[in-house]
């Protein structure tokens, strides 16, 4: 039986909700727990719910506080790391340079360990999830934006700054649609969720038919649930745009394969919802464009974790570090 004291918490803070987990060592949840995030309180009401969280998913395993070795999160960034302070986060209302981990461990005791949420989420799919026992690995994580993590030598490389792993913004396209870090062609203008929703609506309203809307379709108003039902109903317009995207995804990997040469390529995120029309495309860009012998072997799979991919990475995290 595993010691009382191998207990850890992983803690994902999203833009919508926290989400808590107490896991073991073997990296079973064993109690869980969930807020609504609700930044518009301000950072010291949502570190409250962040360890009210931490609290009672400890106490939904049946444990206490005292059990616990550490805690870990992952986070919005751009973050510091080593000194556990969240610099930004867009979607957080109010969130410029909060101090989370020290916060953290005065209210629970416990040290703390902060990460961005892509990192954590490719720590999770490494050590948990799709990429077990793989020593060169790379997690690209596909939803409103797109994030990714990279594992050389099988840790998390974070770069000079941190900021390692920052697939998204690999620019794509010479003068491609603008993206919200203010740069042209990124892959998160081109393959993101939100850029999905606005090139669809777009379409319809350069006159394709489409059952996902009339020309008045605010992209906004999109759901991914709507996207992959017209997917599966073979809606040319969602159809196209989903390959587009894929293919740039596929030209995004094949750009990782020629500078890393990993053994595998793990795609997760809320967009791979549609990711039976996603992977076959990308799998086919990549191999019609690598390079021979960079790609031989290349294992490119669907995250495993879904949902949990972001506290049992911050369980990961928390456990890593601890050594
Ligand atoms: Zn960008």
């Amino acid at each position: 039986m595993a010691k009382s004291s191998d207990l850890v918490v992983g803690i994902d803070l999203g833009g919508t909700k926290i989400l808590a987990a107490a896991v073991d060592a073997q990296g079973k949840i064993l109690g869980r727990a969930k807020r609504s995030t609700d930044s518009e309180d301000g950072p010291p009401a949502v570190l409250n719910r962040m360890a009210d969280c931490a609290r009672e998913a400890v106490a939904r395993a049946d444990r206490s506080l005292s059990d616990v070795r550490a805690v870990g999160i992952g986070a919005p960034g751009p973050l510091d790391s080593d000194k556990g302070i969240v610099i930004f986060a867009p979607n957080l209302s109010g969130w410029k340079n909060v101090p989370v981990r020290a916060a953290l461990e005065k209210t629970l005791r416990k040290p703390v360990f902060l990460e961005n949420d892509v990192n954590v989420g490719t720590l999770g799919e490494h050590v948990l999830g799709a990429g077990k026992g793989i020593r060169d690995l790379v997690g690209i994580f596909v939803g409103t934006g797109i994030g990714g993590g990279v594992i050389l030598n099988g840790q998390l490389h974070r770069g000079l700054n941190g900021t390692a792993g920052e697939i998204g913004h690999m620019i794509i396209q010479i003068g491609g649609p603008r993206c919200g870090c203010g740069n042209r062609g990124c892959l998160e203008a081109l393959a993101s969720r939100t850029a999905i929703a606005r090139d669809i609506a777009a379409a319809i309203r350069n006159g394709k038919k489409s059952k996902l809307g009339g020309k008045d379709l605010d992209p906004s108003d999109l759901k991914s649930s709507d996207i992959a039902k017209a997917l599966e109903e073979g809606d040319r317009v969602a159809v196209k745009v989903i390959q587009r995207a894929a293919k740039a995804i596929g030209i995004g990997i094949v750009n990782i394969i020629h500078v890393l040469n990993p053994e595998m390529i793990v795609l997760g995120g809320g967009a791979m919802a549609f990711g039976d029309h996603i992977l076959p495309v990308v799998r086919k860009t990549v191999e019609k464009r690598v390079l021979p012998l960079a790609g031989d072997h290349i294992q490119i799979v669907p995250a495993k974790l879904a949902d949990d991919s972001g506290v049992l990475g911050a369980a990961v995290l928390a456990r890593q570090r601890m050594k």
